[in-house]
């Protein structure tokens, strides 16, 4: 048996990657986990998009109630950063779970379909509870259009979604989740956000919150 040195997971001799949180065993590069959650009225491709970004596949019909958790490694600018994505089911309204996710968060994707102006005037008291929940005012979050191959059924236009973006004072991003259009910048654009505040990406002296394998 062999603890995997990031998570601790025992693992068999000599493995590999750890069956837990995917790490190599012998990589040195510096490692960084994040807890990202996935938020938004139901419909507007909160799964999709996770899937997209997680499993490389497109997901046209997905259970609205199921909340999961997903883990993906990746590595960025050098860094291995095991990201764990909570895709909220939006079901647990007031809940003690809701507010748990909201307080262990460290990164937030409001997304919104570009074909229902609803599911964006939705945002709003959701980015509100985030940080009503949240001890420091600084969160992490990105805004993101979905749907963006829709462009017939399109009933929210880009310049919109830019100022209510610049109103909240985060980046925005109109992704499709089908076509595989700006998935793995949503996450990315959160990993920025982290590492802009914390002065440039974790290095061996500089490690923060992260570990060396
Ligand atoms: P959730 O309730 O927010 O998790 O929404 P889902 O991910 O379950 O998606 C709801 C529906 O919209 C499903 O039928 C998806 O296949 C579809 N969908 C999700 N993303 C896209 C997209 O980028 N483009 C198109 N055309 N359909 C999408
Ligand atoms: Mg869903």
């Amino acid at each position: 048996m062999s603890r995997c040195p990031k998570c601790k997971y025992k693992n068999s001799e000599n493995y590999k990657f750890c069956s837990n949180c995917g790490v190599k065993n012998d990589d040195t590069r510096v490692s960084c986990t994040y807890h990202f959650v996935v938020m938004g009225s139901g419909g507007v491709g909160k799964s999709a998009i996770t899937i997209r970004f997680v499993n490389r596949h497109f997901e046209a019909k997905y259970d609205p109630t199921i909340e999961d958790r997903y883990q993906k490694v990746i590595d960025y600018q050098g860094v291995l950063c095991v990201l764990e994505i909570l895709d909220t089911a939006g079901q647990e309204t007031f809940s003690a779970m809701r507010e748990l996710y909201m307080k262990n968060g460290e990164g937030f994707v409001l997304v919104y379909s570009i074909t229902s102006q609803r599911s964006l005037d939705d945002l709003e008291p959701i980015r509100d509870g985030i940080y009503r929940h949240k001890a420091n005012s600084y969160v992490p979050m990105v805004l993101v259009g979905n749907k963006c191959d829709l462009e017939k059924k399109r009933e929210v236009n880009t310049k919109k979604g830019k100022e209510l973006a610049k109103y909240f004072g985060f980046p925005f991003l109109e992704s499709s989740a089908k076509f595989d259009l700006n998935i793995t910048e949503i996450f990315s654009s959160l990993i920025d956000q982290i590492w802009s505040r914390s002065g440039g990406p974790p290095t061996e002296k500089k490690k923060g919150r992260c570990s060396i394998l």
